[in-house]
């Protein structure tokens, strides 16, 4: 993510790097550059045009001058405006107070990832202990009714039922009296999307707004589509009552120019953000944070929570149960290997710590290690259970035997050992450490 802006951000600081103090003139000269990029990540020129102006009266304004670490400063400064930019400070959290069912509406251009959102979105709502139903109210495209009624069912969640013959306005209104009938406390509509905004669709959308009322109308933006997104945003904000905006497709590589400019241009907060096509790719958005990942800090904060989300408590609990009445075992290492799987992409993960993102270009060919744990997956798998709870007994011919099953070769199956037997080192060093010391490593 914004992988192309985080470097030339870097290259623009580089440069005050080894200076002991600043000129004016050096700081314009920073300016620009910064101008520069972010024009070239796509943001809108308007907010490029403020938020230059912003950080250039700040940092001759501030100290910056006699500073003698005018880099940092600089850097800080940008930081904070970028997340001011994006909406630090604001609540941006979802309205879901109301006496239920709470309405919740979905909004947007075809293929912006809607009928994706509401089934992340119902997810999320579920694992917050709420009771959702998913409205499907776009009649024009078939599939879309079937896409979220796949959804709903891969999810256990249920989906209204509706066709295509029925008016999107009635569907809605439909639902949300099946939704007080039957303890539903919070409805998602799925609302018909175009290729282009059309009078015949805004009508339509307001029909449905008139009708339920939601507490919440999303516009659902395409990241990758950069100031597209944009503009289409404005629009629907001019013609709904918007009260924020879903940005998905972040996990791509998308320039940042929505996620930059999409807040100031519709003075709307970007409530979530889609991190990839799986449904539980959806996060709260920060502000704050998303400046850190952009200047490169890293997002350590997020990094935990998603570690924290993943190991869920009863995983955790359930593992230090059986740590404590087997030990360590191979089953037990690769149950630790599924947690981490669990957890996302190893990419998307290391990126969110500081620096490492930069140490990844660095080492080009470092393999990622998802591949390396399909094998561990493949090669455990292949043993017996008295294998896997004893790994002694793995002579020569079980380990043939082993690598044959797997697919995979003798070396392959003792490099696992190997690292078994390291990890299992650790594990007892760990546990000498008591549960604090594991509870720890987690930040809990
Ligand atoms: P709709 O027409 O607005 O309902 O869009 P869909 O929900 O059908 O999504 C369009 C495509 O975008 C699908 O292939 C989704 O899998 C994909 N998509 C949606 N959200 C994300 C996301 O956050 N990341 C990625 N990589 N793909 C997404």
């Amino acid at each position: 993510m914004f992988d192309n802006l985080s470097d030339k951000l870097d290259a623009v600081f580089k440069k005050l790097r080894g200076h002991g103090r600043l000129t004016e003139k050096q700081i314009k000269e920073t300016m620009r550059e910064i101008r520069l990029v972010l024009l070239e990540a796509d943001v809108n020129f308007r907010v490029v045009r403020d938020f230059v102006a912003t950080v250039s009266d700040r940092a001759v304004g501030q100290d910056v001058l006699k500073s003698l670490t005018p880099a940092q400063q600089v850097i800080k400064i940008v930081r904070e405006e970028l997340a001011r930019l994006m909406g630090d400070g604001e609540d941006n959290s979802l309205k879901l107070a109301a006496k239920p069912p709470v309405s919740l509406m979905l909004c947007g251009l075809q293929g912006a990832g809607k009928t994706t959102s509401c089934g992340k979105l119902a997810l999320k709502l579920r694992r917050d202990k709420r009771n959702p139903l998913l409205v499907p109210a776009d009649v024009y495209r078939p599939a879309a009714i079937e896409q979220l009624k796949t959804l709903g069912r891969q999810l256990g969640i249920e989906v209204f039922d509706s066709t295509i013959n029925d008016k999107p306005v009635d569907i809605c209104s439909r639902a949300r009296r099946y939704a007080e009938l039957n303890g539903f406390d919070t409805i998602i509509f799925d609302t018909a999307g175009r290729l282009h905004i059309d009078t015949e669709l805004m009508g339509e959308l307001k029909g449905i707004v008139q009708a339920v009322a939601p507490q919440e109308i999303l516009f659902v933006a395409d990241a990758m589509t950069g100031q597209d997104a944009v503009t289409v945003a404005a629009s629907f904000n001019e013609q709904l009552p918007l009260t924020g905006v879903i940005l998905t497709k972040m996990d791509g590589d998308a320039r940042g120019g929505a996620a930059l400019s999409i807040r100031a241009v519709t003075g709307k907060p970007v409530k979530l953000v889609g991190m990839g096509e799986k449904l539980d790719a959806l996060e709260v958005f920060h502000a704050d944070r998303m400046a850190q990942r952009i200047l490169g800090m890293g997002d350590v904060l997020s990094l935990i929570e998603k570690a924290q989300a993943a190991v869920e408590a009863d995983d955790a609990a359930a593992m230090e149960a059986r740590l404590r009445k087997d030990g360590f075992t191979l089953e037990t290492f690769l149950e630790q290997m599924q947690m981490v799987k669990k957890m996302g992409s190893m990419d998307s993960l290391l990126k969110m710590i500081p620096g490492a993102g930069k140490m990844m270009k660095q080492a080009p060919g470092m393999q990622l290690p998802e591949k390396e744990i399909q094998k561990i997956e493949a090669i455990i798998r292949s043993m017996t259970a008295r294998e896997r709870m004893d790994h002694r007994i793995l002579n020569g011919s079980r380990r043939l035997r082993i690598a044959k099953g797997s697919g995979t070769r003798v070396q392959d199956v003792n490099q696992l050992l190997k690292r078994f037997v390291e990890a299992q080192k650790m594990m007892k060093k760990m546990q000498k450490m008591g549960p604090k010391g594991l509870k720890g490593m987690l930040g809990r």
